[in-house]
């Protein structure tokens, strides 16, 4: 009787347990196992299926080269917000850091300096950005949607978002770089004696009456008078700085225009003021980032649009490939080869950023291309053929 119940028990366990749950199929290619769906972070592989399922190729388990903006908590003022991945979150990220900021119509992210310098890019919207150098010259203008600029380390500036606001990423060559650490106006005045004030300016004590009492960092104001009177203004008594802090990204026709997409290098040979590099990378669906590694600098890679996976070689027979979405930060050390594929169906866009004054990659094509075939063929035994029609010419894009 016992035996029995038993039994029943155990088919209806079989029942209850099992049967209801079509068990997933997850790895095919190399396992035939079937465990139940619930065990799973469904929502989290889906992103990176090639941590899931490898590619063959890789080897070794090196620990993650990317972060999402999303696991960032936002600092949240009424006027905008501003959101951080440096070393802290991404531990590999040593050399430089990010910052996702929002600025409404009118927000301004209060004037302020920092030691490290600043370069960034607008994703969304358009901006009003003002700096002053070491000699008084003033900079004042207006970047939108795909145009940057660069703030030199302790040089002081500020940003308002104009119509629709501004929405970009910031980049700072230091990997523990915090932006809530950064010398504001409002805060340093708090912190200065009045008399001490009142004799800096020639003033009376009671022009510093409504000063603020906590520092500003994001906060609504005016909107700005039209840009060549604000500028004038600025200017007045010292002119201009001699080099820009804008660059018009937006405007300018790419280095490289092929059918699988396009490449914007912006470097100090068209960007004399910028001790930051950058590429603006558009790939169209299936194409790739050719095969190439950076000799002078690391990559901080932001995911505008679009989904993406990259392998990255370590050396030494290891690689990790990873899979990327829109907002996400990729770090990738100075040297270790490397290619971006566009995995989705829409145009992906993606900014590779080096905390180095000029860009530079060295291509794997170009390699092989240019060392004697003879020598090459003996390492690859590919056939002269195919080493002869290897592109002379970098071709960064391929299909
Ligand atoms: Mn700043
Ligand atoms: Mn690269």
């Amino acid at each position: 009787m016992r035996l029995k119940s038993l039994i029943v028990l155990g088919i209806s366990l079989a029942i209850t347990d099992y049967a209801p749950c079509a068990a997933k199929v997850y790895d095919q290619a190399s396992m035939n196992d079937t465990i139940p769906d619930k065990y799973f972070n469904n929502r989290e592989e889906k992103l990176f299926p090639t941590s899931f399922n490898p590619p063959l190729t890789d080897n070794g388990g090196q620990p993650p080269f990317k972060y999402p903006f999303a696991l960032s908590p936002r600092n949240i003022y009424a006027n905008g917000w501003a959101r951080q991945v440096s070393a802290r979150e991404l531990s590999i990220s040593k050399k430089m850091s990010g910052v996702q900021m929002r600025l409404i119509m009118g927000g301004v992210r209060e004037l302020h300096w920092h030691v490290d310098s600043e370069w960034a890019y607008m994703i969304y919207g358009e901006a009003r950005v003002t700096a002053v150098d070491e000699l008084g010259r003033a900079f004042v203008d207006d970047v939108k949607q795909g145009d940057l600029w660069f703030f030199p380390g302790g040089v002081p500036h500020s940003i308002q978002g104009l119509r629709n606001g501004a929405f970009f990423v910031l980049v700072f060559d230091n990997g523990m770089f915090n932006p809530l650490q950064t010398f504001g106006l409002s805060d340093w005045l708090n912190h200065i004696p009045r008399d001490v004030l009142a004799k800096n300016f020639g003033v009376s004590k009671s022009v510093f009456n409504n000063l603020p009492r906590k520092s500003l960092y994001i906060f609504g104001a005016e909107f700005p008078k039209p840009l060549a009177i604000e500028r004038a203004e600025a200017e007045r008594g010292t002119g201009p700085m001699p080099h820009s802090l804008a660059f018009f990204a937006s405007k300018m026709k790419p280095n490289v225009t092929l059918c699988g997409g396009e490449v914007k290098i912006i470097d100090k040979n068209n960007f004399p003021a910028t001790n930051t590099a950058a590429a603006i990378v558009r790939l169209k669906p299936g194409t790739i980032r050719e095969l190439h590694w950076h000799p002078n600098d690391d990559e901080w890679q932001y995911y505008i649009e679009g989904e993406g996976r990259t392998s990255v070689f370590y050396g030494n027979g290891q690689a990790r490939t990873l899979d990327f979405q829109t907002g996400d930060v990729g770090y990738i050390p100075k040297s270790l080869g490397h290619y971006v594929e566009n995995t989705g169906n829409v145009d992906l866009v993606f900014l590779e950023v080096f905390a180095t004054p000029y860009y530079e990659d060295i291509s794997l094509g170009s390699w092989l291309a240019h060392t004697p075939t003879t020598l090459v063929n003996s390492h690859l035994h590919t056939g002269l053929n195919f080493l002869k029609s290897i592109d002379k010419d970098k071709t960064p894009i391929r299909e």
